[in-house]
């Protein structure tokens, strides 16, 4: 199975808002399928559909729990703290420490159509987050705090140098 290329910042789609899927048919499987793929050729361990340039509320993962394949998915309920740093598949050489929930459930369909709940904790937690904040057309830059943006500014704008 081909992989997509990745869309890196600052490619407009990786801040869109993304549309709902209606219904899950065999195109939105080959796109998970494809995404999983993707996904593991660059060694990453989640992918969002915008980051191969498709509007869609579709999500892969693995943190070496297993792959998880998500449409339309939404955080449920959140617990506790935690901080890790995180890079991005879009924002290659860019690291950011990000606080989000320690633990997290979240719904959506399964490649079926049928509706699932996963609960993930820590690693987990934090990738199903970052993938989701993908979908609203949030990247891990958003969270640095003032002072930490300094330390890469000169890494983003390379990157728009380089785009295109
Ligand atoms: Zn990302």
């Amino acid at each position: 199975m081909p992989v997509y290329p990745i869309r890196k910042y600052p490619d407009s789609i990786l801040r869109e808002k993304c549309k709902r899927i209606e219904k899950v048919g065999p195109r939105e499987r080959k796109i998970l399928a494809q995404m999983a793929e993707t996904m593991y050729k660059a060694k990453g361990v989640g992918l969002a559909a915008p980051q191969v340039g498709i509007n869609a509320q579709l999500i892969v993962v693995d943190v070496g729990e297993g792959l998880v394949k998500l449409v339309n998915p939404q955080v449920l309920l959140r617990e506790g703290k935690s901080i890790l740093e995180e890079g991005c598949l879009s924002l290659p050489g860019i690291t950011v420490k990000v606080e989000r929930a320690k633990k997290v459930r979240v719904q959506g369909w399964d490649e079926k159509g049928e509706r699932i709940e996963i609960d993930g904790k820590d690693l987990f937690a934090h990738a199903l987050q970052h993938e989701i904040d993908h979908l609203q057309g949030v990247l891990i830059i958003d969270y640095t705090a003032p002072g930490l943006r300094e330390r890469i500014e000169e890494k983003l704008a390379q990157l728009e140098e380089s785009y295109m």
